[in-house]
């Protein structure tokens, strides 16, 4: 093989060549493909083959091969590979054919894209590529569409939970996605209204549930929000949708086991109460001291493991929306009376002092009076219980026309009229890291005094729930070493004149 490589050779333009290269700058001008200069170049030269090889790449296998490189801006790009006839002058080629070469790279030059762009190209590619990946590897359906409306995301689990091809909605405008799910069997039209509702609001950020019948029956949790880059531009908006089924079966199941359970516990729980409390009763004077004092411990604890599984039934059922709540015109004074009552004997053996301050001619409020019972039991036995030492517990009432008559603590969104109610204790009073975990499920105060104290964290949450439940909201202010003092409100009958059932 002879392999001739050529350079420029200054001031050896070959006269005759110059209509040529007029030709192919008038075609290089007009034709973006530089294949068609080599057409020409390869019939005018009467070469074989004219070829080009890129960095890399091999050289054509011939004998009589004439390369010469095309260099653009000291770039190498290609080499021009010219197979010459037998009996050809390759000198004079390799001559012509670098006459011709700046032309041609500049042809090449000008159609591909610069290196650098191809790298940026590549990892823009990969970037999406990764983030297609990471997105179809997610349990959420997800979809985005840009600032014009148009669908740029639509995930492999979007497919999944609608049944429609994605690679036929993407790119096209949320509309046609909006139109194929009101034609799609199975999907709810409540979904094309969302997405209609969203696909040019820029501001709001939305969420709530939705059922789909097919392909397959789900629960889909979903919100929507804006997005914004880095920078702060609006890109478009996101939908996530999410599949509940699982996880609202197992709480139905874990509710219907608590709920069992509990009413298992009950029964036997009922009896040994009844039989202790009926022997305590029967054998009063005949029994031995030492018996009535394990049968009063009996009675106590079935009472206090009652009282437990109550509680857990309530959260079970405010949790699986099975709450009852019966709602009536009450008198709060009496169901104060009932409750100081019965937390009586506790408040003499622990030398509190209980004062009860009502405004008189107070109206009556809109309330299921059990959950009333429960909301003052669970107050009042709490100042009981978190005060240690003799101190003073105040039970009071005020009818609140006005939010300027509420207290500070309050929030200003309450229902009015209202009542009231505030207990205040002189006790432990309560922290401020658990100030704001003080109305969840389970949680008791981290401390030596609230673990000397029974109890199970569940009572304080119960509260809120039926408190919010009828209209009135709860909340607490308190020191540690002070005391504290938890206030509720109750809607009395005007508001529930004003409001309708929508606030109750
Ligand atoms: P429990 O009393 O059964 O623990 P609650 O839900 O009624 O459950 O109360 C949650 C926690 O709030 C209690 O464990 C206690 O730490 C704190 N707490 C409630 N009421 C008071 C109070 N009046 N004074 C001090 N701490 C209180």
């Amino acid at each position: 093989m002879v392999e001739l490589s050529a350079s420029p050779l200054p001031g050896a333009v070959p006269q005759h060549d110059l209509p040529l290269f007029q030709q192919l700058a008038v075609l290089a001008s007009t034709q973006p493909d530089p294949s068609a200069l080599l057409d020409t170049l390869r019939t005018t030269l009467e070469v074989q083959a004219l070829t080009l090889s890129f960095p890399g790449e091999p050289l054509p296998d011939a004998d009589r091969l004439v390369v010469v490189p095309l260099i653009f801006r000291e770039q190498h790009l290609a080499d021009l590979c010219a197979i010459a006839p037998p009996e050809t002058d390759t000198v004079q080629l390799a001559s012509r054919l670098t006459f011709f070469a700046p032309l041609i790279a500049l042809a090449l030059a000008a159609n591909r894209p610069p290196a650098r762009h191809n790298e940026w190209g590549a990892a823009v590619q990969q970037e999406h590529d990764r983030l297609e990946a990471v997105l179809d590897a997610t349990n959420d359906a997800i979809l985005m569409v840009d600032t014009t409306g148009e669908l740029v995301i639509v995930t492999l689990q979007f497919e999944r939970f609608t049944g429609i091809p994605r690679y036929e909605v993407l790119g096209q405008p949320l509309e046609t996605l909006a139109h194929r799910i009101e034609t799609q069997p199975g999907l709810p039209e409540a979904l094309a209204s969302v997405l209609r509702a969203l696909s040019h609001n820029h501001t709001e950020s939305l969420g709530s549930e939705i059922e789909i019948d097919e392909p397959q029956h789900r629960i889909l949790v979903w919100y929507s929000l804006p997005v914004y880059s880095q920078d702060g531009t609006l890109l478009g908006r996101i939908f996530v949708f999410r599949d509940v089924m699982r996880e609202r079966e197992v709480d139905r199941l874990k509710a219907e086991f608590t709920t069992l359970i509990s009413h298992e516990l009950r029964t036997p729980l009922t009896s040994v109460k009844g039989f202790s409390d009926l022997i305590l009763e029967a054998g009063e004077g005949a029994l031995p001291p030492e018996a009535r004092e394990y049968l009063e411990i009996i009675a106590l604890n079935a009472d206090r493991l009652v009282r437990l599984i109550n509680d857990i039934l309530d959260i079970t059922h405010i949790e699986t929306d099975r709450v009852d709540i019966s709602p009536r015109l009450c008198s709060l004074p009496e169901t104060i009376e009932q409750v100081s009552a019965a937390l009586q004997p506790l408040i003499l053996e622990r030398q509190h002092r209980l004062t009860v301050d009502i405004e008189p001619d107070l109206p009556q409020i809109w309330t299921d009076p059990a959950r009333m019972v429960q909301i003052l039991s669970n107050l009042l036995g709490n100042a009981v219980k978190y005060t240690l030492r003799p101190g003073e517990i105040t039970v009071a009432a005020r009818y609140i026309q006005s939010v300027e008559a509420l207290p500070e603590t309050a929030t200003r969104d309450q229902i009015l009229p209202c009542v009231l109610v505030s207990v205040r204790d002189t006790g432990l009073g309560i922290a401020d890291v658990d100030k704001p975990h003080l109305f969840k499920r389970f949680y008791r105060a981290n401390n030596e005094a609230t673990r000397l104290v029974g109890g199970t964290g569940l009572g304080l949450m119960l509260v809120k729930s039926f408190v919010e439940m009828q209209g009135g909201q709860v909340w607490f202010e308190s020191e540690v070493g002070q005391g504290s003092t938890f206030y509720f409100t109750a809607p009395v009958v005007e508001s529930k004149m004003i409001l309708g059932d929508a606030a109750l």
